[in-house]
């Protein structure tokens, strides 16, 4: 039977399925779905209820090594692999597990014919409960082939602007849904504080506010009021916790961290996270202080759901319930990892056989208790039908195209390129300066003309569907009297070799300008043996470096002796801290993992269309041995002197040049004082003081001037995007609250002290970009957080 018909028999009765009368109440639309979870629980079996605990990975993803695209999916299916082995189990058991009910969720379903072909085996088990299906969309669903693949989460950071964050979520959830998912596993919420991290570019930065704030934005996005709506997802703030300063910079690693760095770091965001509504957190790979996150039952059960009211489900990282026992040697064996994270508060396993084996056996033994197999069912199941797949679980091919990679889509991730580029150095080389006599520009690097510009979590997209630099820049040369060349380096960074470098050089004499585009690459395809043959950064790919990988150095100092005239781009989701180009090249432009329109930004940008605006969401140090480096550090962080480096940064948290000059006024305050429930108003002017429109990101950072623990130097508490044309100004204004001036004390009490605060207000974290007045706390107050 051609795969076709089979779907369209499936819409049928997924249709007549649910209009069935007198069908259970669980059935019924019109009902709210926690009575239809009552309902449908009271009939489920010991082994349904942990069926819907269990998460498999798709069988295409499972089976890419073995990818025959001659074959159809039930081929694919009845094939007994070697890449199945791997997970014991074929894919075959796997269908008929979730005829069983034994499967509640899936992973990876990298396309909409599978996740039908899924859910049609829903429809042959008993109850009939549809799968959740998650994917890792964390810059639009872009593990989908031609998607719109959004600027990375470090990029959206950059622009400093929530609106965007929110924006990607609600226009990736349509596209997810579109495709067949439901479930988006981010907002990545870890707080980024070691830049040898290879997944810096799927976090919004090192800052707790910025990466709240972002954070929560996407999570409404996603989900809408309630994600009962046609084209939401349920979202997943991740990975909880503290897995972004890790011990030596490599993913997984162990976390050591204080308690006080842990409340007042890491887990703010995951406050406003479930202030958001988020529905799911995925729990991280890696050990805190000892304990292993999926074990962590005070962190999991006792604080975040119990004290702070997550109402939503867990869900394990890949194999890390597991990696109990395997990895961490807490648990003898699977069975005893299970029990441990079951009951600490774990309610779905990513992924695999096994678990359900050792679920239901605890339980049947009387050691793990029923309830906590109820609660997390229940939250499962509640999340299924709030999502409307009990009456619509197949998705129409048909409507693909109406709601993947249109036009508004790709106008968005535009904008959103458009403002997060950030110019980090311009000694009067841009924007390519207008002329009469044509001029010529090469351009040459590893990521001049390759998709390491839509960073990581994206498989490969179609090559028309992504603008790289090079080709932005033919796009829009023409017009500005300029041609554009390419001389093609080798894109693979970690095998420049030095005859392209010498012909590079050689050729740059020929040209007014050279745009050198190096940096990063974390592409997750192009595998060979299991890994990724170029990857420099990303998932699993730390450095115990901060510099450029590979030769890319070498590259842009030979071209740089040739040719004066060099502006280099970065892209990579990573601070650079390559001292020497700042000292030694005209024009440095951080362009981060802009999407699938990022080239035509960076060209407008180099061509003077656009004035850029992106700003630093993190501290780029000048060289690994200055990390830990973070904008908001202890008083005494720097009172001495390192022998051979300096203590300032390369580019201070922040941070980013425009085309313009502005002007900010001194701050005034509505009050000089503060007390508990008053709010007041912070105010500045500013002002564009040069010739061209432009935007800036006005920030607010408080200081604590004297308390009983210690406090940063500075923290950021508030910032706003501002467009001004030519000799305009603006106010803005910013609410003084007390939780903004709130810490935990000696006795980790969350309160504001009486005292004095400094407010700053500037365009970057840097003393000197930034003006400051005091307001007063007459008396404590407690604040919730
Ligand atoms: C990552 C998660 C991701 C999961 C599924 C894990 O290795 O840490 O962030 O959601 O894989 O792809």
């Amino acid at each position: 039977m051609k795969f076709k018909f089979v779907l369209f028999l499936l819409f049928i009765v997924d249709f007549s399925f649910s209009q069935q009368s007198n069908s259970p109440l669980y059935l019924d639309p019109q009902m709210p779905s926690q009575e239809r979870v009552e309902d449908l629980m009271s009939i489920m079996t010991l082994e349904e209820k942990v069926g819907q605990m269990c998460q498999y990975v798709g069988l295409k993803y499972l089976l890419k090594e073995d990818k025959n695209p001659n074959l159809t999916l039930d081929e694919l299916t009845k094939l007994n692999t070697d890449a199945l082995a791997q997970y014991n189990i074929s894919a075959t058991q796997i269908t008929n597990e979730i005829v069983e009910g034994k499967i509640g969720s899936f992973l990876h379903v990298l396309d909409p014919d599978e996740a039908n072909y899924l859910q049609s085996f829903t429809l042959q088990s008993k109850l009939k409960i549809p799968l959740l299906i998650g994917i890792d969309a964390i810059h639009g669903n872009a593990m989908v082939s031609g998607t719109t693949v959004y600027p990375s989460p470090i990029s959206i950071a950059a622009t400093f602007e929530n609106k965007f964050a929110f924006d990607v979520a609600q226009q990736s959830a349509r596209e997810m849904r579109a495709t067949g998912s439901h479930w988006a596993f981010t907002p990545n919420v870890d707080v980024s504080r070691d830049p040898r991290w290879g997944r810096v570019g799927e976090t919004f930065g090192e800052d707790p506010f910025l990466v709240g704030e972002m954070g929560a934005a996407m999570i409404r996005g996603f989900q809408g009021n309630d994600f009962s709506e046609k084209f939401n997802v349920i979202a997943c703030a991740k990975h909880m916790i503290a897995g972004a300063e890790p011990l030596n910079g490599l993913n997984i690693s162990p976390m050591d961290v204080s308690k006080r760095t842990l409340y007042e770091v890491h887990l703010p965001p995951y406050k406003k996270a479930i202030d958001a509504g988020v529905y799911t957190i995925m729990a991280a790979h890696n050990e805190l202080n000892g304990i292993p996150c999926h074990m962590h039952k005070e962190l999991m059960t006792d604080v975040l759901r119990n004290q702070w009211g997550f109402g939503g489900f867990y869900v394990s990282d890949w194999y890390d319930v597991k990696r109990i026992w395997e990895y961490h040697r807490i648990a003898k064996n699977y069975k005893e990892a299970s029990f441990l994270s079951v009951d600490a508060g774990m309610d779905m396993n990513m992924h695999g056989p096994k678990f359900f084996d050792h679920v239901v056996a605890l339980v049947n033994e009387g050691q793990l208790s029923i309830d906590r197999v109820n609660e997390a069912c229940a939250k499962i199941l509640y999340a299924k039908f709030q999502l409307g797949l009990f009456e619509q679980r197949m998705v129409d091919k048909n409507q693909i195209e109406e709601h993947v990679f249109i036009e508004s889509h790709k106008n968005k991730s535009l904008e959103i390129s458009d403002k997060s580029i950030t110019l980090l150095k311009n000694k009067n080389l841009l924007p390519f300066k207008k002329t009469d006599a044509p001029k010529r520009i090469l351009v040459t690097g590893p990521n001049a003309n390759n998709s390491t510009t839509l960073g990581d979590w994206h498989f490969e997209q179609p090559a028309e569907n992504v603008i790289t630099i090079l080709e932005g820049l033919e796009k829009i040369s023409k017009p500005h009297n300029y041609d554009v060349d390419f001389f093609d380096s080798g894109q693979k960074i970690r095998e420049i070799q030095a005859s392209k470098i010498e012909e590079a050089a050689q050729r740059s004499k020929e040209y007014d300008y050279v745009v050198v585009v190096v940096g990063d690459n974390s592409l997750r395809y192009d595998w060979e043996g299991g890994r990724s043959r170029d990857k420099t950064a990303g998932e699993n790919k730390a450095r115990a470096d901060i510099k450029l990988p590979g030769k890319q150095i070498d590259l842009i100092q030979s071209i740089s002796q040739q040719n004066p005239n060099v502006v280099v781009v970065y892209v990579s989701g990573k601070p650079v801290g390559e001292p020497w180009i700042q000292d030694h090249i005209p024009a440095i432009v951080h362009a981060w993992e802009p999407g699938s329109m990022g080239g035509l930004s960076l060209a407008k940008i180099l061509f003077g269309e656009l004035s850029p605006s992106g700003k630093l969401p993190l501290t780029v140090p000048r060289s690994v041995g200055q990390l830990q480096m973070v904008y908001n550090h202890k008083p005494s962080n720097y009172k001495h002197k390192y022998a051979f480096e300096k203590t300032a940064p390369l580019y201070p948290f922040g941070f980013g040049l425009s085309y313009t000059d502005f002007s900010i006024s001194a701050p005034s305050l509505s009050n000089a004082t503060l007390s508990s429930d008053q709010t007041e108003i912070l105010s500045v002017t500013i002002t564009n003081t040069g010739s061209v429109e432009a935007e800036e990101v006005v920030q607010l950072y408080v200081r604590d001037l004297f308390s009983s623990v210690t406090r940063p130097v500075k923290e950021l508490k508030g910032y706003q995007r501002v467009s001004l044309q030519p000799g305009e100004s603006k106010e803005v204004r910013f609410m003084i609250k007390p939780e903004m001036l709130a810490f935990y004390d000696l006795n980790m009490n969350y309160v504001v002290e009486p005292g004095k605060f400094s407010l700053m207000v500037g365009n970057s974290s840097r003393t000197k970009d930034l003006q400051s007045i005091e307001i007063e706390v007459l008396n404590k107050m407690e604040v919730s957080l």
